[in-house]
């Protein structure tokens, strides 16, 4: 009982605070309701304290006054509020059992309800305008190309099974970032990345209310992994979004791609060295393990691209195969402390469940990356929504979020044990080989990416 009255309150405070902050503002005349809020201020306390009466929660009242014109409607609400705000002088006089069976706090309770039944119409009047939104966007952009299918756009830009919705090539910039809002078998890979982003970045915000990640050089794998989340998830909605321009734009976006899900490899492996690790491992591969770690993030960053680059004149197995491997590899290596740790886990382990989800998350996101069983099964079905892509950036997301509460609440609960194994000179060695890892991987595709040009140079001379 006592939790559902927490919750109750939660969800009370939520919503009021919500309903108050949106009537704040009128976009029509902000002056008015900067006015009104320091006016509210003089008259006004929050009153969102629930008091418990038989057992039942209830609020006393609620009124964080607002005065958004200077209608005689407000001016009586103004009016009512001072008179309020006296009341409360002199309630605050009384004692506590008198207070609450005031007849002033009936009155005020009624009055009250008045103005926020009158703030919620107002709210819905604005729920309806954001409604309106999607259709004030396809009116700003009328020129907007429609999708075509796939036997009009080059083989290069052709998915599996997936046979129409792909945008049109050589259209503006603008087109292709305007196309965030439009149908297109790239809009759910684009959403997917970008509503991780913003995750990750409040992930981020979270973790360093409680973490020093300035002074406490322990906390930096934890913020290694989270800058690694957010920069594959921001390289992932660039290359969705703008791959779509021209031939060489879509090898330079996916390549980044690349780059930002080789270097995620690294903050993966660093967080599962520094602080999944036991002693009995960490002495046999503490010399060895962030080396092969680095050295396998590039490898995998290398077989993407090339794999990518000779997608013209490799099948597709093969080049699967350019592109799996490698961070196959690289995923075995970067998680056995924590394969270690999942078969001999123990009762009292608190990061146990989230290293399992990871593991789990990643093993079905690398099955639908590998193999498209929904728009094979259901070809031209999936063409918007369902394909097997957007189901392993789901996936993957889920993993990368497994993996950040599990490396927090290792920070937390394991200090003792990484403090001794890792010396002090290691978070930072850790953070220097991430920006190697970050250069060279840059350094790779941008080679590659010479190659593709030069390639596409020769082709577009013997045209
Ligand atoms: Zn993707």
């Amino acid at each position: 009982m006592k939790e559902n009255g927490n919750v109750l309150w939660i969800l009370w405070t939520i919503f009021s605070v919500g309903l108050c902050r949106s009537l704040f503002v009128d976009n029509e005349n902000p002056q008015t309701s900067l006015t009104a809020f320091e006016t509210s201020k003089k008259c006004s306390r929050v009153f969102l304290s629930m008091r418990s009466t038989s057992g039942h929660w209830a609020p006393s009242c609620c009124c964080e006054s607002q005065y958004l014109d200077g209608s005689l409607e407000a001016t009586v609400e103004r009016a009512g509020c001072l008179q309020r705000a006296r009341e409360e002088e002199e309630e605050d006089r009384e004692p506590e059992g008198l207070r609450r069976s005031s007849p002033g706090s009936t009155r005020s309770a009624s009055f009250m309800a008045t103005i926020v039944m009158e703030r919620i119409g107002r709210l819905f009047i604005s729920l309806q305008q954001i409604r309106q939104v999607p259709r004030m966007l396809t009116e700003a952009a009328p020129s907007m190309p429609g999708t075509v299918r796939d036997t009009e756009v080059p083989c290069y830009f052709r998915e599996r099974y997936v046979h129409a919705g792909y945008r049109p090539l050589e259209q503006n910039w603008r087109y292709y970032f305007l196309s965030l809002f439009q149908r297109h078998n790239e809009t759910i890979n684009v959403w997917t990345h970008l509503l991780a982003f913003l995750v990750f970045l409040a992930k981020l915000r979270e973790l360093a209310e409680t973490v020093d990640f300035l002074n406490d050089r322990h906390s930096w794998p934890l913020l290694i992994l989270v800058v690694s989340s957010l920069i594959y998830s921001a390289c992932s909605v660039v290359a969705h979004l703008l791959g779509g321009k021209s031939e060489l734009y879509h090898y330079c976006f996916f390549f980044l791609d690349y780059v930002g899900v080789a270097q995620y490899q690294y903050g993966s492996a660093v967080v599962h060295f520094y602080y999944a690790v036991d002693e009995t491992m960490h002495g046999y591969v503490r010399g060895a393990f962030m080396p092969v770690a680095t050295l396998l993030s590039c490898l995998s960053c290398f077989g993407c691209c090339y794999g990518k680059y000779r997608c013209h004149s490799l099948p597709t197995t093969v080049r699967k195969v350019f592109q799996v491997v490698p961070s196959a590899l690289a995923y075995i290596w970067d998680s056995s402390t924590v394969a270690k740790r999942l078969l001999f886990w123990s009762g009292d382990d608190p990061a146990i469940a989230y290293h399992f989800g990871q593991v789990a998350f990643f093993l079905s996101c690398a099955f639908f990356f590998t193999f498209p069983v929904l728009e094979r099964c259901f070809p031209g079905r999936c063409d918007f929504l369902g394909h097997s892509h957007q189901i392993f950036h789901v996936l993957l997301s889920c993993c990368t979020l497994c993996q950040i509460h599990a490396s927090h609440l290792d920070f937390v609960t394991r200090r003792g044990l990484y403090s001794r194994l890792h010396g002090s000179g290691e978070p930072a060695l850790f953070a220097g080989l991430y920006a190697v890892t970050l250069v060279v991987c840059a350094l790779i595709a941008a080679f590659v990416l010479r190659k593709v040009k030069q390639m596409l140079d020769l082709t577009a001379k013997s045209k």
